[in-house]
């Protein structure tokens, strides 16, 4: 493995230094650019397939590393990482976060003085779900390759983003071109649970080591339907998860003399009502903009719905139609709730005094839990039912600009890569590491390279995760091209 790499990599340096050096100069002499179908810019970087090969060994190895949270033992993946970056001449740092868990972290610096405002960081996490072994028709951790697809866990959330941010990261150094603002790799830990090991410990404890202005995270899309490229979704903000526990509570005793007074009928009542409660709709800029978008690639059924979704006369039709269509184009619109969690009882011919049930929200951004609480308590109306909002919710962030440098040029280039498909806004209903990095002043845009279609992305955190190969290498070249072009001066 490793005497193939370094062969790889001897010729993939020739390939991409030609590329860097080469661009300006058929520039000046207006010749189009070679390769690809890339118009104006794509010349910078030159073929980058052979970087994507490599990029998926990388993949392959990181998948056969568990990283499973819990535990987490992220510090093997991050000691493999940064022997790869080792081997190309630049020093990473293993940042210590838990024991057996720590973030790799390395800069390609442009000036000797930083400015952190004027950092890149890509940024992936190298932390997995858990897996039902007896669910997955292969090995999650063998890196199996069939039909196609690499399937494994993580080989779409998160480790291919995170080869394809070592590719971009690996080619720039190998490419030994002038940047103008620094570059910073960080591979993360503790994403998946985000507890103590997170983001937010990495920050706390270590900031200055990867502060930026912009990021490049997970949390996109680029959506295959019909065989070809609908759109691609940039993720500039995020909902936030807040966790709920119902208590109910009633009278104990033998399960031979019961009464009304029972902890788990009034629990299960409540259950129901909010279960189908539905929060009131309220359509946030960026979701407007992305159903707008949506309207243009839909089926003419599904854009005549989105088109008026927001007017007064037959918005609130729309939106219903809409939410039944698609369960991510209803929890785009409103806070949503999920009943996740009951307990109760230890016998069963015993009445337990108390009942519990765990509800997962996601509210919009900008919209506050109380207010949601209280509605709860209204529809619940049962003074044996308790609601409380559990601590260690997620934190409501800033949207990311849709109007700076770097959201234009990720469209840019996006839009160039796959065949001038749209690129729309984007608000994901799950949470990503992107919100931390919000709260810290940075523009942070989900990109999620990798073309898939609906029924690839229902695998993420489910059985069977598997990546289109064919789409490996498209990305790693967008996640290139995205860094190159934002920070190599030309
Ligand atoms: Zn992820």
């Amino acid at each position: 493995m490793l005497v193939i790499w370094k062969r790889i990599s001897f010729l993939l340096a020739g390939i991409v230094v030609c590329g860097w050096v080469a661009a300006p100069s058929r520039a000046q002499v207006g010749q189009p650019s070679p390769g690809m179908g890339i118009p104006d810019n794509g010349s910078l970087v030159g073929d980058t397939s052979p970087l994507a090969r490599e990029a998926q060994n990388w993949l392959v190895d990181l998948i056969k590393i568990n990283t499973t949270n819990p535990p987490g033992n992220e510090q093997v993946a991050a000691k493999y990482i940064a022997d790869v970056l080792t081997k190309e001449g630049i020093t990473p740092e293993l940042l210590d976060v838990a024991p057996g868990r720590s973030a790799v972290v390395a800069r390609l610096r442009s000036s000797v003085v930083a400015d952190p405002s004027r950092a890149l960081l890509l940024v992936a996490h190298m932390d997995v779900v858990g897996v039902d072994r007896s669910k997955w028709s292969v090995d999650p951790f063998g890196a199996v390759i069939k039909d196609g697809y690499l399937y494994g866990r993580g080989s779409l959330d998160d480790k291919s983003m995170l080869a394809a941010n070592l590719a971009a990261f690996i080619a720039l150094k190998r490419g030994n071109v002038h940047i103008n603002r620094d570059v910073i790799f960080l591979a993360t830990t503790d994403e998946e649970q985000f507890g103590d090991a997170s983001l937010r410990m990495l920050i706390a404890k270590y900031w200055d080591k990867f502060a930026a202005g912009f990021a490049l995270n997970e949390g996109g899309r680029v959506m295959m339907k019909n065989g070809k490229v609908q759109y691609i979704g940039v993720q500039v903000a995020e909902k936030v998860s807040v966790n709920i526990a119902v208590t109910a509570t009633g009278k104990a005793g033998h399960a031979s003399r019961p009464t009304k007074d029972n902890a788990v009928v009034h629990l299960a009542a409540a259950v129901d009502k909010i279960g189908n409660y539905s929060a009131p709709v309220h359509l946030t800029s960026i979701v407007r903009r992305y159903f707008e978008g949506l309207a243009g690639v839909e089926d003419d059924e599904t854009a005549k719905w989105l088109r008026v979704v927001d007017t007064p006369d037959r918005g609130e039709h729309a939106q219903r139609v809409l939410a039944d269509m698609n369960p991510s184009w209803n929890s785009m619109m409103r806070d949503t709730i999920a009943p996740t969690i009951l307990q109760a009882g230890v016998r069963v011919n015993v009445i337990p005094s108390e009942a519990k049930a765990m509800l997962n929200v996601r509210l919009l951004p900008g919209d506050t839990i109380d207010v949601l609480v209280n509605e709860l308590n209204k529809l619940v109306n049962d003074p044996q039912v308790k609601l409380q909002v559990l601590p260690e919710g997620g934190l409501a962030a800033p949207n990311s600009s849709m109007e700076n440098e770097f959201y234009n040029l990720i469209t840019k280039v996006s839009a160039r890569e796959y065949g001038g498909a749209p690129v729309l806004p984007y608000m994901s209903t799950g949470a990503t590491d992107s919100a931390q990095l919000r709260l810290h002043n940075v523009q942070a845009y989900g990109v999620s390279p990798f073309a898939v279609t609906e029924e690839d992305e229902s695998h993420v955190h489910g059985d069977d995760e598997r990546l289109p190969l064919a789409s490996f290498a498209k990305g790693v070249d967008l996640i290139t091209r995205i860094t190159a072009e934002f920070s190599v001066t030309r």
